[in-house]
């Protein structure tokens, strides 16, 4: 058994990896384990673990830093800077005291949230009273108010340890990441392509990013852009590289202008982004790909075209935000860090004033036998740049 070794530390709650089976839970607490480590290391932070049955223990270095680079971790519910204390009701009373002492402030009305396992002579109930009793004899003026407290004291006690603390700091939740394989994600400038990404980051995939450009002089670059949302998911995976591929597809888009109908152009488009994609998962050993599609967003997005649109995929296409309203997408943009509040003109040049919202497999297959593209994916791909992004930092691969 693990016995907590009194003093401050951070505690780390994970969730949904307890409703796995004994071995598969064991090797997502490792690699969850490990990811934090690395996390916290990339930092300059080295703390000592303790696992203990869905919490994780941090000791030895400055809470603050530490609990700021477990809150963006996936799979980590929340964190708490907390005291750790001797498995004993009155160490951890004491501790409470000491805590909200030190941090309920101006509070008027405060609560304990007790929780007891093991057998230390009294319920959850008792404990909370006990503390609550102790924290009212400390604190003058203070009164309890269980339903809307000013302030909240959370109390474990548990065989391993106490633990006290009075503040969660909400993480990503999902599964930790890796342990669901790889997926390439079609990144833009936009606002949904990264926030597509981060959703499959949280439920445990890693990501390897492509970044098809429109080549030179054909509208406002959109690799800035896309950089910049690299960079910001980088924060997400601390401690781990995240690549971008970044194909120049100019000979496309040229022969793309010259077709006598524009109509089809965003699915012609987004078809050859799709193959581009293949090729390149199946270069890495990658078995699917992730857009930020939308239903209903844009002319290419209607189902009718994205149906056409996914069969030019290889391999599967996932699109976490399918069903989101924009609202959605923008709110968890904000809290990922990718909402640009003033992102300039990202608009596509080659999008034609009226895009046909259907469009028929067959017709779609003459016109690109007709303009040749399939034969230009090996050059594009071959002379795709590759960048890579760490801890919000990004270089470029040589050459
Ligand atoms: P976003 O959808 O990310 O806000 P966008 O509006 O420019 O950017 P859409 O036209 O909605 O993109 O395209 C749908 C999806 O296609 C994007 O979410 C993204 O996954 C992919 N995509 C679009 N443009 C590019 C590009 N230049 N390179 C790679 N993928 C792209
Ligand atoms: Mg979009």
């Amino acid at each position: 058994m693990t016995v907590l070794p009194p003093g401050p530390a951070v505690m780390l709650r994970y969730g949904e990896v307890f409703l796995k089976s004994d071995p598969v839970r064991r090797e997502f607490t490792n690699t969850l384990v490990r990811n934090c480590r690395e996390a916290l290391r990339s930092e300059g932070l080295s703390p000592a673990e303790r696992i203990t049955r869905g919490r994780i223990f941090f000791c030895g270095e400055p809470a603050g830093q530490v609990a700021a680079v477990l809150s963006r971790i996936f799979g980590v519910v929340d964190v708490a800077e907390c005291t750790l204390t001797p498995p004993d009701p009155g160490a951890v009373t004491e501790a409470a005291v000491a805590r909200a002492r030190a941090s309920a402030g101006p509070a008027k009305t405060f609560a304990v949230r007790a929780r007891r396992e093991g057998d230390f002579g009294m319920t959850s109930q008792e404990l909370a009273a006990r503390v609550g009793s102790a924290v009212l004899a400390a604190c003058p003026g203070i009164t309890v108010d269980l339903d809307n407290p000013d302030y909240e004291l959370y109390v474990e006690l548990r065989q391993t340890g106490g633990v006290v603390y009075d503040r969660r700091i909400p993480a990503p939740g999902g599964l930790p990441l890796g342990t669901q394989g790889r997926v390439l994600a079609l990144l833009s400038p936009g606002i949904d392509s990264p926030v597509a990404a981060w959703l499959m980051m949280k439920r445990g995939c890693e990501i390897v990013a492509l970044h098809v450009s429109h080549g030179d002089g054909e509208g406002p670059s959109t690799l800035p852009g896309t950089l910049r949302n690299l960079a910001i998911l980088s924060g997400w995976c601390r401690g781990f590289p995240l690549r971008l591929f970044v194909a120049d597809a100019g000979p496309f888009y040229e022969k793309l202008a010259g077709l006598h109908n524009q109509r089809f152009t965003c699915v012609l488009c987004k078809r050859f982004m799709l193959r581009l994609g293949t090729l390149l998962a199946r270069r890495e050993g990658i078995a699917a790909l992730c857009t930020g599609d939308n239903l209903g967003q844009v002319a290419s997005q209607t189902l009718a075209n994205m149906v056409v649109i996914s069969n030019a995929a290889g391999i599967p296409v996932f699109r976490p935000l399918i069903t989101f309203d924009k609202q959605e997408i923008v709110t968890l943009a904000r809290k990922i860090g990718t909402f640009d509040e003033r992102p300039g003109d990202l608009s596509c040049p080659f999008v034609p004033g009226v895009p046909a919202t259907t469009s028929r497999e067959d017709e779609i297959r003459t016109l690109e036998e007709s303009l040749g593209t399939d034969a230009l994916l090996p050059g594009i791909l071959g002379n795709a740049l590759e960048y890579v992004a760490c801890n919000g930092g990004v270089t470029r691969r040589s050459p």
